[in-house]
Order: C-alpha cells, then structure tokens, then sequence
C-alpha cells in the first residue's frame, strides 16, 4: 500500500515536471520562432535596401507582438550618413507610439549596431536588440559593452548567414560595377 502511494506520488511529480518541461520548452520555441519571423521581415527590408542600391541593412521594431516600425538604410537616398536602418526605425517607432522612449519594444536589425545606432538606442531606453550578422569593422561591441542603455539586453548571431551574405552579394556586385 506504501509502496503504491509513494509510485502514484512519484508518477504525478514525475508528470507534473514534465508538463513543466514541456511548456517551458515550447514557451522557447514560440519566442525563438517570433524572432525568426521578425528577423525575416527585417531582412526583406534589407532586401529593399538592395534593390535600391543601398547597403543592405534592414531593421524592424516590434512592440506587443505587433511591427510598429521597419525600415532600411537610406543613405544614398537620403544623402545622409546618419540615415542607417536602426536610425529610421527609431524615429519612425516614436512616431507610431507617439512617445519618445521604446521601454517595450525589441529591435531587430540584419547587421550588428554601430557605435552611432548604439548610443541612439541607448536614449530610446529599448530593452532588448536582436541583430543578425557581426559587424567586424564597425560594430558597437568594438568598443565595448557600456555604449548601450544597462537595461538593454543584446543579442546577435540570429539568421546570420542570410544578413552577412545579402551584405558579401551587394559588396561583390559593387566591386564588379
Ligand atoms: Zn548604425
């Protein structure tokens, strides 16, 4: 009789943390497959940016499960070396939420931040960025970690390969013009 409370006692722990397991697990997979998506929407932003002649970076924010902002590099549109992806975006998220801060938005970029996106994103106050392929030359994390807001929480490699080669394909295409 002991015996068989302690093995149903047992089976129902033994249950109770696999439905835990479970649900925590696909709680991950749901917020992995989000930022898939999202990352995809930025790089056909990105992509934009290509067919544009621009140097292919896009970005979109999101705020809620919903884009409030996607934009991409407008530099030569523009004639404005301050006109990169994130840059846009920001402003055009303020305009959507009409505030200035984005306490509850997620930035996703294809390309790591510059130093000069960085510390835009630092006066936003946005929580959390998520880029795709490094940036070797001219990444923020180049000169270290403390440019970005203490609040924000980054994090990089997300479908790098397809950010880094939209970037190796318009370089390429330009060497060959
Ligand atoms: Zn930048």
């Amino acid at each position: 009789m002991f015996m068989r409370a302690k093995a149903v006692r047992v089976k129902n722990t033994f249950r109770r943390r696999l439905i835990f397991i479970k649900s925590t697990f696909n709680e991950m997979t749901q917020n992995e497959s989000d930022d898939i998506r999202y990352m995809k929407e930025a790089l056909k932003e990105a992509q934009f940016a290509f067919d544009k002649d621009e140097v292919p970076v896009g970005a979109v924010i999101v705020s809620n499960n919903r884009i409030i902002a996607r934009c991409h590099n407008l530099t030569e549109t523009l004639n404005d070396v301050t006109a990169h992806a994130e840059m846009q975006a920001f402003t055009s998220a303020a305009n959507t939420i009409g505030g200035k801060y984005l306490t509850d938005c997620t930035l996703y970029v294809t390309l790591e931040p510059c130093v000069m996106c960085a510390g835009a994103a630092f006066w936003t106050q946005i929580p959390r960025i998520v880029y795709g392929a490094k940036d070797e030359k001219r990444g923020y994390s180049l000169t270290g970690q403390s440019i970005l807001h203490p609040k924000t929480i980054i994090e990089g490699g997300l479908l790098a390969d397809d950010c880094a080669m939209l970037l190796k394909d318009f370089f390429k295409k330009k060497r060959e013009m």
